[in-house]
């Protein structure tokens, strides 16, 4: 009999992406989806799975449906990706981010110990949990500090997930991961504003691309790369704590650098701080400007990642590298804008 799992946050970037790996390997798919008037399946669409996964309505912040769900499902492996995951709107609306991305993971650990305690369990945690780093590159043991509501909410239900599996017995995993992106990030994340805005000016549907801290640094993988090692984890004896990075870090400044580079641009750096720009030569206009709306209440300035124990015991490791991520990106967005204004 096929295996099954169930995956929240069925909607978003991972969810996707895992999804389709899953139903390669032979998996039967439960998709945890939150119900609105429509449902968002777009990037499930992209890759061509939607009618292959059993989709159910799920919502973190209720936890009698999540027991209902389980019962009824009884699945293998449980994937938790839902969350609100843009650390820049958890400063807006913490005590919402910290109830979803903290509590939330609680209420269905809880829910998973009552209902089908054998499931192995993932819990997608994250490097803003190291924000304020206290060492470089950070592994699982660097000591956490986190920056942002988001970060202080995922170490809650981090260090739970630790703990039901030394409370319980419970096989559950807890994958620290690096930023991680793809044509399927939301179009809120830096990387992708960076390529779509981008995208959009190439084809003269935008002027500008406005930005905040340009200098910071984050450790960028492709998220297809990273789905592979959350179904590692889950395939181990018992559960543990991994990082999945790619141990190169790289600053906003150079992203758009590359992407720019693959959509034609000839750009030149004017200025600093507040005041830098991005003139395109080839053209002489401004491209680029930032804009302090874009900074944040707290910075984490920089993320790389040590890996070495996820290649070590789960033999995996990125196959996608920094230059191609971005040029990938960068290429999906202009055929996107080919098309008509990017929406999503
Ligand atoms: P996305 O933002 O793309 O997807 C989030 C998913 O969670 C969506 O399907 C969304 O549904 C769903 N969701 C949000 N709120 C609720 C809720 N209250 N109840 C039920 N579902 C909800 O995130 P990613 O795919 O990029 O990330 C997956 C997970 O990994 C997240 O937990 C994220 O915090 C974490 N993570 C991501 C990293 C990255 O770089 N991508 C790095 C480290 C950790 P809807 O479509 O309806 O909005
Ligand atoms: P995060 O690492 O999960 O917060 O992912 P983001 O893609 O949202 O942000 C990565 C970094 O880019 C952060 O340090 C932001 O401060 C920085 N950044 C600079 N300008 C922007 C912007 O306009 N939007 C976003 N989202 N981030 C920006």
């Amino acid at each position: 009999m096929a295996k099954k799992a169930f995956i929240t946050g069925i909607t978003g970037q991972d969810g996707s992406y895992l999804s389709k790996l899953l139903l390669e390997k032979g998996y039967e798919v439960i998709g945890a989806y939150r119900r609105s008037a429509s449902i968002n399946s777009w990037r499930l669409d992209e890759l061509g799975v939607t009618k292959d996964i059993r989709m159910v309505p799920f919502e973190m912040l209720e936890a009698s449906n999540m027991h209902r769900t389980l019962r009824a499902v009884k699945p293998d492996e449980v994937y938790n990706l839902a969350a609100q995951s843009f650390v820049a709107l958890s400063f807006e609306q913490p005590i919402y981010t910290c109830e979803v991305d903290g509590m939330g993971p609680a209420k269905l650990l809880e829910a998973v110990r009552e209902e089908c305690p054998e499931a192995h369990f993932y819990q997608a945690s994250t490097s803003e949990m190291f924000g304020k780093v206290q060492e470089t590159p950070q592994n699982e043991k660097t000591p956490f500090y986190p920056r942002s509501p988001y970060g202080v909410g995922k170490l809650f239900a981090h260090w739970t997930t630790v703990n039901y599996r030394e409370s319980f017995g419970m096989h559950t995993s807890s994958g620290l991961l690096f930023n991680h992106e793809s044509p399927l990030r939301g179009l809120e994340f830096v990387t992708r504003k960076i390529t779509s805005t981008l995208a959009q000016i190439k084809l003269k549907h935008a002027e500008v691309l406005e930005l905040g801290n340009m200098d910071a640094s984050r450790d960028w993988g492709f998220a297809g790369d990273y789905v592979e090692g959350m179904w590692r984890m889950l395939q181990q004896s018992s559960g543990a704590d991994y990082i999945l990075s790619t141990g190169i870090t790289h600053t906003v400044r150079e992203f758009v650098t590359v992407a720019s580079r693959e959509l034609g641009f000839d750009l030149q750096w004017e200025g600093s701080a507040e005041k830098e720009v991005g003139i395109d030569r080839n053209t002489n206009k401004t491209i680029l400007r930032v804009n302090p709306a874009f900074y944040r209440p707290a910075e984490v300035d920089l993320l790389v990642g040590n890996s070495g124990k996820a290649n070590a015991e789960l033999g995996w490791k990125p196959s996608t590298d920094f230059e191609e991520l971005v040029r990938m990106m960068a290429r999906a967005d202009h055929d996107r804008a080919t098309r008509g204004p990017i929406r999503n």
